[in-house]
């Protein structure tokens, strides 16, 4: 995997959030018509916008189309595991639910846990490149 692909699995690991008006990506003024037109965690917190957005990307580069897809993924997947849910087949509105609270303790170990292990990965696929 080139290095590069990790730029668009950080991408899309934030670009999901944009469907909400108080999010660090999603605060800029240029995502309100987006906001306007989806709830939180509806159409962008689909397994089906992910694969949308993927194949969009990939028909320009597989790489990076695979980067998107791993990135948005796991966002999903993440945001399964809080109290709040996600319906992963919307319009279906059936959710799928954990039990971990946004913001709370839990979240902040795991999100700290996360970066460790990123940094890890990183590091590691760096020194693979160096040497
Ligand atoms: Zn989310």
């Amino acid at each position: 995997m080139p290095v590069w692909v990790l730029f668009f699995i950080l991408l899309s690991t934030t670009f999901v959030d944009i469907d909400i008006k108080n999010s660090k990506v999603g605060n800029r003024f240029y995502f309100r018509p987006i906001q306007w037109m989806t709830k939180h965690r509806g159409f962008l917190h689909s397994v089906g916008a992910g694969v949308l957005f993927s194949l969009i990307v990939a028909s320009f580069n597989l790489w990076a189309g695979f980067g998107i897809f791993v990135g948005y993924t796991s966002h999903l997947f993440l945001d399964c595991l809080t109290k709040a849910g996600v319906s992963l087949f919307w319009p279906l509105k059936w959710k799928i639910k954990g039990f971990i609270k946004s913001g709370g303790i839990i979240e902040e170990i795991i999100f700290v846990l996360f970066l460790l292990y990123s940094f890890f990965i990183i590091g590691k696929v760096i020194l693979g490149y160096l040497f």
